[in-house]
Order: structure tokens, then C-alpha cells, then sequence
């Protein structure tokens, strides 16, 4: 018996720590499809805590669309796009996908991708590779890990902007003597439900011939008319627009998209690496997301969008929620600020004690002291589930600091 390898034992005393901290994360295992009624661990709960905001990831036309895209294209894809791997679906699905941008980028173009993690990799990756040293990147202070992983990835110069500070970031723009400029900012805040101002960043982008890359992973779907995302919510029109949405969130599926100039997609056809060494996504996904878009855009989109900004409104303004630090948002993600871990956590399971299913956000998804209650309303919900958080909500004890902390959240 050889001992313990010190990478090994490292990581045990890691472990031991992040546990201490109420750092430590567990995974929870549902038993049943996404939906406001889930079965985890052996008991059925009422969840908050999904990205399904118009409830379509079982819609049963999604999932009958799904099985007619496996008998149609079989289980995989057997190789990358640029191979053999780009099917018919594929192809379908980006032509869908651009005419759902076309009012707001000229000449636009859009490219299927796994996941958002990966396109995102990749549009950072092939825009700041057309010029490395004459690129700089301002990044807003709240953007998502996977384009802050997209930037490192990429070697940028990065410059980070305080949150919705645009005037910060027309100073830098204004003292940069970068070639090429790229702002690049999450339109929904995915951990505080707030909105960019996109409006106001692209004018400054226009102003600086600078490109404005937008994630709108939790606007697409959700915002602007036929839910077609936070470009036709703030009906911008610019050849500076890049354009990310995915397809796992709202729609309900898998994957995401770029919307760009055609070029620009062509150039990350030519060098997105995350995009050419790795397998195709099954063309299924793709088929079955031709009618997850079919609904979205359509009359039943619109009612669930009508629905959820029911919810929306009931939540936010619920006078019984009044002592409870909340942060402003107009959205479905809707953050209970708790602060420290051990409140978040033992929040959480009291929340979870009366059958309800939130996660608590800690550091690093968060800034340390800022651990939240990450709430999340969809179009699943009825307003009967809605009084069943509020209700519990309303019931937390008034500072949960210092419970006794069930660490399951
Ligand atoms: C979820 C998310 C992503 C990643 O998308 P996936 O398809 O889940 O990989 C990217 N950006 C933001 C802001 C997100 O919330």
C-alpha cells in the first residue's frame, strides 16, 4: 500500500475547509423533468431555483419533437461540424436563429454551439485573435465566469467597468488607444436580475467604434417582443452588435448561439476552437429546438411571457416580503440578500423544511458577505405556487445568522 499522493491529501484538507467556511457544495439529484414540482432526494419539493423561465423544458410538443429528431438523425452527431457532424438541423436552427436577430444586426449570421460556456469561449477567443496585441477588452465587473474564462482564455488586455457604470467605462474607452475595442457585458445579471443598459453601452460603442458583445443567456426567450432577447427589447440596430443567447435556459433545450455579421461568423467558423474540436451536438437537439422556437416566438410564448411578468410583478411587489433585503429587479431571477454564508444556508433549508427548493449563492458565484437566496420565477409557476413562497418567505426568521446550518443548499 503506497501512500497518500500530497495532490491528494492536499485537496482532503481543501475539502475539510470549504466545509468549515459553509463554502462546500453538494449536489442534489431530481428524480423527475424540470419543473415547479420536482422529486429530489426521495421528496417532492417546490422549486424556485431553475432557469426555465417560460416552463418549456417539458413541454410535451419539445419532447415528442426530441423523439421525432432521434428517429429522424439517430442518438449523435459522430463528429465536429466541420467534418462531418453539421446536419440538416443544425442548419435549419442557425437560419431560424438569425432571422430571430435580423432587425437589429446587418448582414447577420448565427452559429450553433453545445452550450453557452463554449460559445462563449469561442466569440472571445476568434475576436480578440484577429489582433491580440492591438484588442482591449472592457468587461463589466458582474459578467458571467464564462466570459471572464473566455477572456483569460483568449490572453486579452482586459479592463474591468464597476456595474452599470457606463460613465466609467466612457473614460476608459475614451483613454484607450486600442486598434480594436470590444465591450462585453451579460445583458440579465444572472445572480441579481438587473439589466445592462444597452442602450447607453452601445452608443458609447458606436462612439469608440468599438464592438458590443451582449450575453443575453437569461434574456433570450424572455425579453422583447416574441421573446426574440434583449436586442429587440431595447430595438438596437448596429453592425457593433455580437449577439450570445442560449438555448438551455428559456428555450428550454441545450446550447446557445452567435448572432453576428456573417464575417464575423465565418471568421469563428475559421478559428473558434471551441467551436471546431468538439462533436456536434445531436442534430436532435437541434430539431427539437425548431419547435421549442416555434412556441417561444408564437402565441404561446407570448401568453407564458404575459404570465411570468404576472409573477413578476406579484413578487416584487408583495408588501409581506418588505423586511427581506432585496435587490431591485424587474426580471425572473429575484436575489434574497442573506450575507453570510451560514444565513444563505440555513435559509435555505428552512425554506427547504416547509417543501420548498431555493439555493443559496455563496462566494465565489458571489462576492464574500453577499451569500443571496437566488430566486427564480417561470412561466411553470401558478400563482397558487407563488403563495407558497411567499408565505415562507414571509415566515423566515428575521436574521437566520448564526442557526444551526443544515450545509444541503
Ligand atoms: C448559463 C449562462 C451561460 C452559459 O450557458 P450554458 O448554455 O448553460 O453553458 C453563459 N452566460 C450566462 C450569463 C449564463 O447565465
Amino acid at each position: 500500500m503506497s501512500a497518500v499522493p500530497p495532490l491528494l491529501a492536499r485537496v482532503q484538507a481543501q475539502l475539510a475547509e470549504l466545509e468549515a467556511q459553509g463554502l462546500r457544495r453538494r449536489l442534489q439529484t431530481a428524480e423527475t423533468p424540470c419543473a415547479p414540482e420536482v422529486v429530489v432526494n426521495g421528496e417532492t419539493r417546490l422549486a424556485f431555483n431553475s432557469n426555465d423561465y417560460l416552463g418549456l423544458a417539458n413541454h410535451p410538443r419539445i419532447v415528442a419533437a426530441l423523439q421525432d429528431g432521434a428517429r429522424l438523425y439517430g442518438a449523435g452527431s459522430g463528429a465536429s461540424h466541420l467534418i462531418s457532424g453539421h446536419s440538416q438541423a443544425h442548419a435549419q436552427l442557425e437560419e431560424r436563429l438569425a432571422e430571430l436577430q435580423a432587425a437589429h444586426i446587418p448582414q447577420v449570421r448565427a452559429l450553433y454551439f453545445c452550450t453557452g460556456f463554449m460559445a462563449n469561449l469561442a466569440v472571445l477567443g476568434a475576436l480578440v485573435d484577429v489582433d491580440r496585441e492591438g484588442c482591449e477588452v472592457f468587461s463589466e465587473s458582474l459578467n458571467h465566469a464564462s466570459l471572464i474564462d473566455g477572456m483569460r482564455l483568449a490572453r486579452a488586455r482586459v479592463q474591468r467597468y464597476p456595474h452599470l457604470d457606463v460613465a466609467t467605462l466612457a473614460q476608459q474607452l475614451a483613454a484607450s488607444t486600442a486598434r480594436h475595442k470590444i465591450v462585453v457585458t451579460d445583458s440579465v445579471f444572472s445572480m441579481d436580475g438587473d439589466i445592462a443598459p444597452l442602450r447607453e453601452l452601445l452608443t458609447l460603442c458606436e462612439q469608440h467604434q468599438a464592438l458590443l458583445l451582449v450575453d443575453d443567456a437569461h434574456g433570450f426567450g424572455v425579453l422583447g417582443p416574441q421573446g426574440r432577447g434583449a436586442l429587440a427589447h431595447f430595438d438596437l440596430h448596429s453592425p457593433n452588435l455580437v449577439y450570445m443567447g442560449t438555448l438551455g435556459k428559456a428555450a428550454g433545450v441545450a446550447g446557445a448561439f452567435v448572432a453576428a455579421h456573417a464575417d464575423l461568423i465565418e471568421w469563428m467558423v475559421q478559428r473558434a476552437r471551441p467551436y471546431i474540436y468538439t462533436t456536434a451536438a445531436p442534430p436532435a437537439l437541434a430539431h427539437a429546438l425548431l419547435t421549442s422556437l416555434h412556441i417561444l416566438t408564437g402565441d404561446e410564448g407570448d401568453a407564458r411571457r404575459a404570465h411570468l411578468r404576472d409573477l413578476i410583478t406579484r413578487f416584487s411587489g408583495d408588501a409581506r416580503l418588505a423586511a427581506l433585503h432585496r435587490l431591485p429587479s424587474d426580471t425572473a431571477v429575484q436575489p434574497v440578500i442573506l450575507g453570510s454564508n451560514a444565513a444563505v444556508l440555513a435559509a435555505a433549508a428552512h425554506l427547504q423544511a416547509q417543501g420548498l427548493w431555493i439555493t443559496g449563492i455563496r462566494a465565489p458565484t458571489v462576492p464574500a458577505g453577499t451569500a443571496r437566496l437566488r430566486i427564480t420565477l417561470s412561466a411553470a409557476h401558478t400563482h397558487s405556487h407563488l403563495d407558497r413562497l411567499i408565505d415562507a418567505l414571509a415566515q423566515l426568521p428575521a436574521s437566520a445568522d448564526g442557526a444551526p446550518a443544515d450545509r444541503r443548499a
